[in-house]
């Protein structure tokens, strides 16, 4: 693309998306002959969009201007358009742990374990960030007390653009859910699921992170392939309640990680609702949904167990008000602060 058209065509803002037609992905090609000859081709889905329409006149008027005494034509070419993403800048490298949180279903916890997780690691006094990658259900922005937080963007000298995320407890929270509604979820599912997901990993201003904790969408799937391709994942800790852990989708979330391509450490597995147990029975453990099942598996499959939490309200309650009960109610701190020391032990946040 030649330098100077680039520059012009950068001018233009697209009216839906706000931002340049350049960086939008709208200039296909922009060419200018040894005669002088404009040649600029426009990637738009249909051709008779009225925002291509637009798009083209005003190209056309701003190169008439910019170059009176020169040939122009402009044409549209019936394409996607094709966002530029800032290569090779990205806002992940003062990051030195990456963990991935797992589980094979959805509901088994694993955005509770890893608010909770977060707020233990804090508590040991590292720098901690999450990233909520989980477009089916994305829950960290209520945990934390977070939701309707408005992201806003920040434009550095040489023309970057950063995302500002939440800070709640000490910890910064971005979350897909800040840019999406519940109710958009199914067009989430692939594509462009994924372009934001790049955007939300390395245009987000982490600064200095010990830990970053990534909340993956339940199972396998293309949302967790491409996480691992844009991340350097340390380890991976995988969430189960004790009727699941055996089950083909844990099996399968735990293969994902071994693949040999993909090659991360599965740190281990947190049984989550574990057990039962009444505050006016305080001795007294149910195990609701069977016992020492997470052990069993564990040695099968030859990872550790990082521990057990049981169901206990002020869990449920915590992640409903918008902070995690590992910050204030102590029974549930302990469980925590056990986990966190394993993860710490497995993956010191010195390298
Ligand atoms: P997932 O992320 O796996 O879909 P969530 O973390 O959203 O699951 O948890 C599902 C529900 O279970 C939430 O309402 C949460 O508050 C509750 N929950 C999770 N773990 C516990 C626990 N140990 N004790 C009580 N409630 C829990």
């Amino acid at each position: 693309m030649n330098e100077q058209l680039e520059a012009l065509l950068r001018q233009i803002i697209h009216p839906e998306t706000e931002q340049n037609i350049v960086d939008s992905g709208f200039v296909d090609r922009a060419d200018m002959g040894e005669d002088g000859s404009v040649a600029i081709t426009l990637r738009f889905q249909k051709a008779r969009d009225p925002f291509a329409q637009k798009v083209k006149r005003q190209v056309e008027e701003l190169m008439a201007k910019s170059y009176p005494d020169n040939k122009v034509m402009v044409i549209i070419r019936e394409a996607a358009p094709k966002p530029r993403r800032q290569e090779n800048v990205t806002t992940t490298t003062e990051i030195t742990r990456v963990i991935a949180v797992a589980s094979g279903k959805g509901g088994v916890g694993k955005s509770t374990v890893t608010a909770n997780l977060a707020v233990a690691l804090r508590q040991r006094g590292y720098n901690v960030g999450i990233l909520d990658a989980d477009i089916y259900g994305p829950s960290q922005n209520k945990m934390f007390g977070c939701e309707g937080y408005i992201p806003d963007a920040e434009r550095d000298e040489e023309g970057h653009d950063f995302i500002i995320p939440c800070q709640s407890l000490g910890i910064k929270i971005m979350s897909i859910g800040f840019f999406i509604k519940p109710t958009d979820a199914l067009m989430w599912r692939g594509g462009m699921a994924v372009n934001a997901l790049h955007q939300l990993i390395h245009q987000t201003r982490w600064g200095k992170l010990d830990y970053l904790l990534v909340d993956l969408p339940p199972g396998t799937g293309d949302i967790h392939l491409s996480i691992i391709n844009e991340l350097k994942i340390s380890g991976a800790v995988i969430v189960s309640t004790p009727q699941q852990v055996a089950v083909a989708d844990v099996v399968r979330g735990v293969e994902m990680f071994r693949y040999p391509q993909v090659n991360i450490p599965v740190l281990g597995v947190v049984e989550n609702m574990a057990w039962f147990t009444p505050e006016e029975l305080p001795n007294n453990r149910y195990y609701l949904f069977g016992k020492g099942g997470a052990a069993r598996y564990a040695q099968e499959i030859g990872v550790d167990v990082l521990g057990e939490v049981p169901i206990i309200q002020s869990i449920m309650e915590g992640s409903d008000e918008g902070r995690p009960a590992g910050g204030y109610d102590p029974r549930v701190e302990e469980y925590y602060a056990a986990i966190a020391a394993k993860v710490v032990e497995k993956l010191p946040a010195e390298c």
